[in-house]
Formats: structure tokens, C-alpha cells, sequence
């Protein structure tokens, strides 16, 4: 690890196209527990110098998604910070000056190509199976050249003017030691036609300014290290740290998208995915704590968080495990607090029900939920009866008539229960086959199925008590009806 003296700075920079992403989440996640581990800051960036896809929609949503995973930000477009402002459309004046800067020192160079030429040679490039990249043509053009040109208006874009020789080198906390040689880096345009900046210059210049000590993303970027290093050696600059952490990958290795996972985090929220779950299973996908432990929270990732328990191949999102964690986070839960993150996220319809009422109803499907938003799925039939065939309420190899005649003879049973609630109920049930001489399961198929209107359903005693008997006796009699109206 580099050793560094200045207070660690750490910064997440999404930018604003499209969907809050779970790259961005995860990525955000390590800057996040390395920052507070080193009681640094972590700051919010917006990198939206693509003036086509980036959004406001995209930046709130990203926003919102972060704060809801409780990746609190230190500085950031929307609280302002001493580097301020955070939003890289907002500082567009400043990468024009810094890239001046390069142009007079000559690490940069003014390049007149038409989109023409270029979309030309790139042609013949990939005809000849040569790399693409740009061929350097404006690299000769002497200042008079330049001046004249520029007198006569045509646009221009300045490029990086990468060494022709030797190589460009960086350390990788996770990776180690990165080299690539200079003829194979392409002179990256740093500022466009129109005056914007790329990424690379806007994120190289910001990083600096910012005091950025710690530059965290994803493997994606590693290939754009070296022109970023070659940036910092022209402004003679120190370089941060630079890690790039594997990507999150689809089942068949391919780096994660919609097509073959859900990747927005919004998903993931509508779902009911609690926040500490979805950043739990983040944090496995990247890191170990050790002893294979895995279920741990954020705090306990900040306390232990180091580099070298960053897993250095490409994890692979499984759902199937974030649907485990997230199941096993719901039952840790205290059943209240489970009860207002059901309400107050708005994912169940009956959230106006007493909360005594919502309470008993919880505990008896927790056992059996994977997510928030399967509540009112679970339990719909607690508050209004549900439609089902007269069929569900024939035991196994019985019929309809049978059926009737169970029901017939339990509601008499049921009538005389004196304190409706599990145990009572329970007992009478017993007492009833014992002395009916029923079978057990020719008995509960067809009460169960009357009572929730179900064939497999929450434990039914339970759910009686729940239901109260007037409830219980007209969906028994309902259920009588059906067995004599379909027989
Ligand atoms: N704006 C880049 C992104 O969207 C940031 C990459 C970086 O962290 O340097 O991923």
C-alpha cells in the first residue's frame, strides 16, 4: 500500500445516463467503508460532460438510490463541499484552462481532423486488423500551421500527445504493478470540438483539484489509467492510488446487464430488498471478511476493510443468494420495526389496518418471505376473501360430497368453541376426528382451503384467530355453498 500523510479523499463519480446502476453501487460501496475505515471523506461527483445521455432524472435517481442505501456522501452537488461545484456541467470553464495549460506545455496538441477522416481511417484500420487509434497527423503540423487554421475558424479538438517511446506504469493496490506501452496508448481527445471536455481530462483534472487520494472503480477502467498517469506526469501532478475492483459479472461471465440480471437499484428497492441486505451481498460480491462469515453489516465491513481481501476475479451476481440474505435479514428484524418498513415503503395495500391486526398477520408469513413486496401476496386472503375453485376443497381421493359433509359436520364443531383462539381451536379439531373417526387430512384440506381460501397457507389455527369467528364461520359456509352449488 502506497503510505500516504494527507488525509484520505475518496470519490464515487456516476455519471447521470440511465438507471441507478448496481455497478455504481457496489463500486460506491467500497469507496464508501475504505473512506469511513480511514476516517477520510468520500465525496459525490456527477460526470455529466456527455451532454446526450446524461440526464437530471438520472442524477436525482442516482442520488436517491445511494442515499437509500445509507451511502451518505461527505461532499456532493447537492450539499456543496470546499471543492464545490460537484457537478462537472457546472465547471466546464476549468478543464478549458487546464487544457490550455497542456497545449502551451506541448503534452497536448490541437487536432483539425473532420469526424470524416477519422470514421475513414478507422475503417482502414480495422480493414488491415491493425488497432485503431488516432494516427498522429496533426502531431506535424508546426504553430504557423496551427495559427492559420485557427484564424480561419476550423474546429478543432486537442488530443493528448502520448510519448512515442518507452512506457507508462502504475501501481494497483489489488493488481500490482500495470505497465502498457506508450505506442499502444491513442492520443486521447481531451476536449471536443464544441469546448467540453471527455472524461478523461474533466476526471483527471477534478481528482486532482478535489484532492482525491484514492481512486476506486471498476476493472473497466483500467486501460484508461495510463492516459490518465500521462496527464498527471504533463500537469506534474502526484498520482492518487488507483484500484480497480472486478467487475460484477452475469452468470456466463460477461460483465453484468440488464439483459441477463436486474441492474437498477430501483428494482431492487420496489422489490423490497432491504438496503443493508443489497449492500451486504454487494460487499460478498468484491470481499471477504473472513472465517466465511456472511452476513455482516456495513459498519462491521468499515471496521475490517483492507485491500487485500478484495477478490481479484470477477464475481458473479447470483440472486439466488441476495434472495437468502435478504430473507435472513427480514427474520433478524424486530417484528415492529419489519412492520414499518413494509408500511412506510408503501409495499402493502393494507397499510391503514390496525397495526396490532398487520403485527399478528407478520408474524405468521415472516418465516416465509424473501422480500418486502411478497407481504400482500402472502396474506391477501386475511383481508378479503379470495375466489378458488370448489375443486381445492376435495381431500385426495374424495369428492365434492364429501367435502360438504366435513365442513357440514365442522361447523357445528366450530359453533361451540368457547375462546376462539389457537389452542381451543386446535383442541377441538383434535377432539373432532377422534371421535368422528376422521382422517386428519381429510379434515384440514377442506377447512384449510375454506378458511384462506388456499391449499397451502399460513399455519391455519393461527390464521383463525386472526380471522375472528364470524369471519371463519361465513367463509365456512361460503365454502358449503360452493361444495353443494359445483356438486
Ligand atoms: N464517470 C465514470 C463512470 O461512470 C467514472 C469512472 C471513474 O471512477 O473514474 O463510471
Amino acid at each position: 500500500m502506497k503510505p500516504t500523510s494527507q488525509p484520505v479523499r475518496v470519490r464515487s463519480a456516476p455519471s447521470p445516463t440511465g438507471v441507478p446502476h448496481v455497478g455504481t453501487a457496489y463500486v460506491t460501496l467500497f469507496d464508501y467503508a475504505f473512506a469511513k475505515h480511514c476516517e477520510g471523506r468520500f465525496v459525490l461527483r456527477i460526470e455529466d460532460t456527455d451532454r446526450s445521455r446524461s440526464t437530471t432524472g438520472s442524477e436525482e435517481a442516482i442520488l436517491n438510490a445511494l442515499s437509500w442505501l445509507g451511502l451518505q456522501w461527505d461532499e456532493g452537488p447537492d450539499i456543496g463541499g470546499p471543492h464545490a461545484p460537484y457537478r462537472q456541467s457546472e465547471r466546464f470553464g476549468i478543464y478549458k484552462k487546464y487544457a490550455e495549460r497542456l497545449l502551451e506545455s506541448g503534452s497536448a496538441y490541437r487536432c483539425f481532423c473532420t469526424p470524416e477522416r477519422l470514421a475513414a481511417m478507422r475503417k482502414a484500420q480495422q480493414a488491415q486488423k491493425r488497432p485503431t487509434g488516432y494516427d498522429g497527423l496533426c502531431r506535424a503540423l508546426d504553430t504557423d500551421e496551427v495559427q492559420e487554421k485557427l484564424d480561419a475558424d476550423t474546429p478543432s479538438t486537442v488530443r493528448l500527445k502520448v510519448p512515442s517511446e518507452g512506457q507508462t506504469q502504475y501501481e494497483d493496490y489489488i493488481r500490482g504493478t500495470i505497465s502498457f506501452k506508450n505506442p499502444e496508448i491513442d492520443d486521447q481527445v481531451l476536449l471536443k470540438s464544441d469546448g467540453y471536455p471527455t472524461y478523461h481530462l474533466a476526471n483527471v483534472v477534478d481528482d486532482h483539484l478535489m484532492k482525491i487520494t484514492h481512486v476506486i472503480r471498476a476493472e473497466e477502467w483500467l486501460t484508461s489509467t495510463p492516459k490518465h498517469v500521462l496527464l498527471y506526469k504533463a500537469f506534474g501532478w502526484d498520482l492518487p492510488a488507483f484500484i480497480h475492483l472486478p467487475l460484477l459479472r452475469n452468470k456466463d461471465k460477461s460483465k453484468i446487464s440488464k439483459r441477463k440480471n436486474p441492474v437498477s437499484i430501483e428494482w431492487y428497492r420496489s422489490k423490497g430488498y432491504l438496503p443493508e441486505a443489497l449492500l451486504n451481498f454487494l460487499a460478498l460480491m468484491g470481499w471477504s471478511i473472513g472465517e466465511e462469515k456472511e452476513m455482516f453489516t456495513l459498519q462491521e465491513m468499515i471496521q475490517n476493510f483492507s485491500w487485500d481481501r478484495v477478490k481479484k476475479s470477477g464475481p458473479v451476481f447470483d440472486l439466488q443468494k441476495l434472495d437468502w440474505l435478504n430473507g435472513e435479514y427480514i427474520r433478524s428484524l424486530p417484528p415492529e420495526e419489519l412492520l414499518g418498513r413494509i408500511v412506510d415503503g408503501g409495499y402493502t395495500s393494507h397499510g391503514d389496518r390496525p397495526g396490532e391486526l398487520l403485527l399478528g398477520i407478520l408474524q405468521l408469513v415472516r418465516e416465509r418471505m424473501t422480500t418486502l413486496s411478497e407481504f400482500d401476496a402472502l396474506t391477501g386472503f386475511f383481508f378479503t376473501a379470495e375466489p378458488y375453485d370448489a375443486d381445492a376443497l376435495t381431500p385426495k381421493k374424495r369428492d365434492l360430497a364429501f367435502a360438504a359433509k366435513v365442513l357440514h359436520a365442522l361447523g357445528d364443531t366450530l359453533e361451540s368453541v368457547k375462546q376462539w383462539e389457537t389452542e381451543p381451536l386446535e383442541e377441538a379439531l383434535q377432539d373432532f376426528c377422534e371421535s368422528g373417526g376422521w382422517k386428519r387430512r381429510d379434515v384440514y384440506m377442506p377447512l384449510r382451503v375454506a378458511i384462506t381460501c388456499r391449499r397451502v397457507s399460513t399455519p391455519l389455527f393461527e390464521t383463525m384467530e386472526i380471522l375472528g369467528r364470524d369471519e371463519c364461520m361465513q367463509r365456512l359456509n361460503t365454502a358449503l355453498e360452493k361444495c353443494r352449488t359445483a356438486g
